[in-house]
């Protein structure tokens, strides 16, 4: 009997798990409760696959042998449930696609610099001439390069809802940033669930492969005392101590020791500013020196990485004030790290959809750098009544007027920081929209 698979969610990474599928000769058949955009809906048509929108055709679904679901789709959702009452198996775009092909896997995971850990790395690897794709949460979905553009080496941003539904697919070499509560609404409100999500990028992997992670990380240490490893360990930390594969030296120098290669480079090369972004800059150059690249293309390749939109992305000088775009800072965490890494007095614009922050993790921060909070939201009382008696708050319900507000109180010298701590939704189609409209703003200021 021929496979009978099906897809939930025709995004990138269905429709690619889609084209996949048919490619190998299964019964595909593609279905998604929402509307499928148009790029999405071509690729399906062009190709021959079925599918349908606005609602899902339960027979159909409960009729498959696997399921391979959008990563953005929940277990609480009806289709899911009955998907699971009827024990049809269900996996991730990763795991599929994982399948079918040899390449060797650099998964990136982490609650915090995914995206930034995984450019950067991709990046190096570019730059030494290995044929690499990019996948995950960017770029292409590894299901169509698999299908229809193979690469020998693939660096992929996984997220926990990936790692949910992945159980035989193994990473060469896996890199765990860090763990703060994050979609905890997804995990039951178990912490727990959640750490064992992340963890899950280690499954399968054998002594030959390698486990890169931060050592200072209180939550990746707890549960490292609880399971076993078996890949080799390659942790890192901006202090230098025993065991340590990276850290930063007596001189300030970047020090990186594999079996396979080593470097050294003094910090102030980095092209990425801030700790949060040495620890990112760590973790890719551990993996590419365990891919065995030359240390000197890879120092060359931390030094011009060009960073990336929406992560403390300098936008312009306006009056001798820098403005700084790090709209992708949707939680606590990000900001503190974003604050951590300035060292000009600073004009804070915060604010937006409020997912139950805890200002107090960045107060100590507030008090020492910020000048001035400017909050931007439909409901600023939260943050006017943490941070009033601390510093100066001005309230505001607009970018215009936030903008217009920072620049008021900023003077030569000084930057000006979005970094909202929040998610955009009540201003904003997404944090990219908040992140280009601030840019498009500052920069007409001129
Ligand atoms: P992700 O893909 O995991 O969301 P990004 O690379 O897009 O991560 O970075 C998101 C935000 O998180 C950045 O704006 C930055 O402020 C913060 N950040 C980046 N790297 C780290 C890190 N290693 N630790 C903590 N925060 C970080």
């Amino acid at each position: 009997m021929n496979k009978k698979i099906v897809v939930l969610g025709a995004g990138e990474s269905g429709a690619g798990a889609a084209v996949l599928a048919k490619d190998r000769g299964y019964d595909v058949f593609v279905s998604d409760y929402g509307k499928i955009a148009p790029q999405y809906k071509k690729i399906l048509e062009d190709e021959g696959i079925a599918w349908e929108e606005g609602g899902h055709t339960m027979s159909r679904i409960l009729d498959a042998t696997e399921v391979v679901k959008s990563p953005g789709i929940a277990k609480e959702t009806p289709v899911m449930q009955a998907v699971l009452k009827k024990n049809i198996p269900v996996i991730s775009e990763i795991e599929f696609a994982g399948r079918f092909t040899d390449a060797r896997m650099v998964c990136i995971t982490g609650s915090n610099g995914k995206t930034t850990t995984t450019l950067l790395t991709y990046h190096i690897l570019r730059q030494a001439g290995i044929d690499v794709g990019l996948a995950g949460n960017v770029g292409k979905s590894l299901a169509y390069q698999v299908a229809r553009s193979p690469h020998s080496t693939y660096v992929i941003e996984l997220s926990s809802f990936q790692l949910d539904d992945m159980y035989s697919f193994r990473a060469d070499i896996a890199v765990l940033l860090n763990i703060t509560p994050d979609h905890l609404d997804r995990y039951d409100h178990r912490m727990e669930n959640y750490v064992s999500a992340k963890f899950r990028i280690l499954q399968n992997q054998t002594p030959q492969d390698a486990f890169i992670y931060w050592k200072a990380d209180p939550v990746i240490n707890s549960q490292l005392e609880r399971i076993k490893v078996e890949a080799r360990q390659f942790p890192f930390d901006a202090i230098q101590a025993p065991g340590l594969a990276a850290y930063i030296d007596e001189n300030e120098n970047m020090v990186v020791t594999t079996p396979d290669g080593s470097l050294t480079m003094p910090r102030a090369d980095l092209s990425l500013n801030g700790l949060h972004n040495l620890y990112n800059s760590m973790a890719a150059a551990l993996s590419a020196c365990l891919l065995d690249i030359k240390s000197s293309v890879i120092r060359n390749a931390l030094h011009d990485f060009e960073g990336v939109e929406h992560r403390l992305e300098y936008v312009c000088d306006v009056d001798g004030v820098r403005y700084i775009n790090d709209s992708k800072a949707t939680n606590v965490n990000s900001t503190w790290y974003a604050l951590e890494s300035m060292n000009t007095p600073v004009v804070l614009i915060l604010g937006g959809k409020d997912k139950g922050n805890d200002y107090s993790e960045i107060l100590p921060l507030v008090r020492k750098k910020v000048k001035s909070i400017v909050a931007m939201g439909v409901h600023n009382e939260k943050i006017v009544d943490f941070f009033s008696g601390e510093v100066p708050v001005t309230s505001t319900g607009s970018l215009d007027e936030a903008i217009a507000a920072a620049r008021a109180c900023a003077v030569a010298g000084d930057t000006v920081l979005l970094s909202p701590c929040c998610a955009s939704f009540d201003l904003f189609s997404s944090y990219e929209d908040r992140g280009r409209k601030f840019k498009d703003a500052v920069r007409k200021l001129k």
